[in-house]
């Protein structure tokens, strides 16, 4: 048993308008008190579409919720001439406390490079939101066997340019692609091989002290009946949860299962 804080962290993706958002948020916070759960048990983390975060936050800051909440992306750009684009200093000032970088979605549909998501990251880091980067490989790769070589390559060019000191508190997600939305969830063992590997690469480029504080989620196709068996495993600290989430009762007790 670690001492890092199991996180469960549920990526709405684009569902939800911010008035659906108000009610899966109290349903999520009346399901967690109904299972007798707080942040002794767990971090639990809502991550809306950007136009749901106000009411988010109007209603966990203005209950008193232990909710957290946060982004599902962010600009690499500091705020300026950049239509369409979110700067990480608007995100933490609504109080979100996380951000996701580099999903798999975004690296397909909007073409984000390693690159560009290190450059995403440091915007994170520099306005205090704590990145959630996922990493993951496709079933090609897995199907090769080259899945731990570029899962490990995408984790070291997203981080490149950092020092130990940047990433005190960073999140990882090994989210294999072709687990996400798909119903087909990594086995426990290939969650803890690749959360194993992770960890072990963070130690040997930064150091054990960061490589035993970071923590690893695994996110593919996960739900309440099989959280528990992934979160066992000694490197794996919780989940990104895709569709699971979406209701507030259904995220609850994947909660619940999670502990
Ligand atoms: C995700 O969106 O990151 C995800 C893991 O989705 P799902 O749980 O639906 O597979």
């Amino acid at each position: 048993m670690s001492d890092r804080t199991l996180l469960l962290a549920g990526n709405w993706k684009m569902n939800h308008d911010h008035l659906e958002a108000i009610s899966a948020v109290q349903k999520l916070a009346w399901a967690l008190e109904d299972a007798k759960l707080d942040d002794s048990d767990c971090e639990v983390v809502v991550i809306p579409p950007f136009t749901d975060i106000r009411s988010v936050q109007t209603l966990v800051q203005g209950d008193k919720l232990w909710l957290k909440y946060g982004a599902q992306d962010v600009s690499q750009y500091a705020p300026g001439a950049h239509t369409g684009e979110i700067a990480a200093s608007f995100l933490s000032r609504l109080g979100c406390s996380y951000v996701v970088i580099g999903h798999s979605e975004r690296r397909a549909d909007n073409h984000e490079t390693n690159e560009v998501v290190a450059a995403k990251i440091k915007a994170a880091l520099s306005a205090e939101l704590t990145p959630i980067l996922c990493v993951g490989e496709s079933l090609q790769q897995r199907q090769e066997k080259s899945h731990v070589e570029f899962t490990l390559g995408q984790l070291e060019e997203s981080l490149a340019g950092f020092d130990a000191g940047d990433l005190s508190g960073l999140v990882i997600a090994y989210e294999p692609v072709w687990a996400i939305g798909t119903g087909e969830t990594a086995t426990a063992a290939d969650a803890a091989e690749m959360a194993s590997a992770i960890r072990t690469r963070i130690g040997e480029k930064y150091g054990e002290p960061l490589a035993q504080t970071t923590r690893i989620l695994y996110g593919g196709s996960v739900k309440a009946d099989n959280v528990a068996e992934i979160v066992a495993s000694a490197d794996v600290d919780g989940a990104l949860v895709g569709g699971a989430s979406l209701s507030g009762p259904d995220f609850a007790a994947l909660c619940k299962a999670a502990v």
